[in-house]
């Protein structure tokens, strides 16, 4: 591993002055280490945020919630407000990984994850998003891969919490020392491949992440989020379905359907949403908000079979959402 310095940073100012030559933040550090590991990034500088104390936190605001982008999963998960009010943060930040990554991951780094294509991981693979003209895993393996919008990279999406953000209309905080703040919404923050591999985000290398803020929800909302994988834990979802349902007693007023692990980028489903709004949710239209949600699915030569599970997920989680059916004792977590 290539030599680094550690500047280790207890405020947002002094981090921003060392985001500079090639730096690297380092906040849970979850992520960042094992691409260190693996040789795929060598920064000469870390930028410890971790014991920055004003990024962390939940603050309740009369427009919603204000999530310091240093907060942990756990810390997220088990808040009674978020529990309550906003269901589907704490149900994907409470089954993201494991007990003790949560306890480690930040908001922030989770947003930010690089995705787990094994081809991106390996330091074998030199491979679009390491700047060639080659993805290995249209002929390859790709039983893990996006089944939309895989034209490019077929990556997935790895956040949990940004299926639960996106469906929030969450917005993201950046800070830069030379451009000061902006705001920018999820649904603008993460870049399709057929834009540029090379990024994730539109977030650049000399800002910080600093917060998110989430929208108060509507009178009369619901939410839930239900991630089906390989293994029961430790591990990221091969396919999950968030879900925010604004009701008028029994009739849906309008609905946010999330996936994650279908796409290079979370994908909200506007053919799955156009089938629950203005209807009851019952057995029969969550079942056909899922099946609308694969239109324009082209799946890999290996994983047609996220087009049968995504509409399940889908369906048992709007059902879950309208507390209409448990948590799935199938769903990963
Ligand atoms: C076995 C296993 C299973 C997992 N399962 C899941 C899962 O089911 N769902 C899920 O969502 N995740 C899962 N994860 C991923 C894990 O949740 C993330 O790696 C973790 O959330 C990253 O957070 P961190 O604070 O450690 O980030 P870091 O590793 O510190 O950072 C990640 C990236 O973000 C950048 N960064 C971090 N914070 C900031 C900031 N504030 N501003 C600017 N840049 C920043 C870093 O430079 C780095 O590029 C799993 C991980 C493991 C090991």
């Amino acid at each position: 591993m290539k030599q680094f310095t550690l500047a280790d940073c207890t405020t947002e100012s002094a981090a921003l002055s060392q985001l500079n030559g090639g730096a690297v933040v380092k906040a849970g550090g979850v992520d960042l280490l094992d691409l260190m590991k693996s040789g795929l990034i060598a920064p000469s500088r870390l930028v410890n945020i971790r014991n920055i104390s004003g990024m962390n936190g939940i603050q309740s605001t009369p427009d919603g919630l204000k999530i310091g982008a240093l907060t942990t999963l756990a810390e997220i998960s088990e808040n009674p407000e978020i529990k309550s009010q906003y269901a589907i943060l704490s149900d994907a930040c409470g089954h993201a990984a494991t007990p003790h990554i949560r306890n480690m991951a930040t908001l922030g780094g989770n947003l930010l994850q690089q995705n787990r294509c094994w081809y991106f991981r390996s330091d074998d693979f030199a491979c679009l998003k390491k700047g060639k003209d080659v993805c290995f895993a249209f002929d390859g393996l790709n039983q893990y891969h996006a089944i939309f919008d895989n034209g490019t990279c077929p990556s997935v999406a790895p956040s949990s919490a940004a299926v639960a953000l996106l469906g929030l209309n969450a917005n993201v905080e950046l800070s830069s020392a030379k451009r000061g703040k902006r705001t920018v919404a999820l649904k603008d923050f993460y870049v399709k491949p057929e834009v540029n591999p090379m990024t994730r985000t539109v977030i650049q290398p000399d800002e910080l992440l600093t917060a998110v803020t989430v929208p108060k929800p509507a009178s009369g909302t619901r939410s839930a989020y239900q991630k089906y994988g390989d293994k029961k834990s430790f591990d990221w979802a091969i396919a999950d379905a968030g879900v925010v349902l604004e009701m008028n007693g029994n009739i849906c007023r309008k609905a946010a359907i999330v996936m994650g692990a279908a796409s290079p980028v979370v994908r909200r489903s506007p053919e799955a949403e156009a089938v629950l709004q203005g209807k009851p949710i019952t057995e029969e239209t969550a079942r056909a908000a899922g099946k609308a949600a694969m239109q324009g699915a082209q799946p890999l030569s290996m994983n047609g079979y996220k087009v049968q599970l995504f509409p399940v997920a889908i369906y048992r989680t709007i059902l879950l959402a309208a507390g209409q059916m448990g948590r799935d004792p199938s769903a990963a977590g």
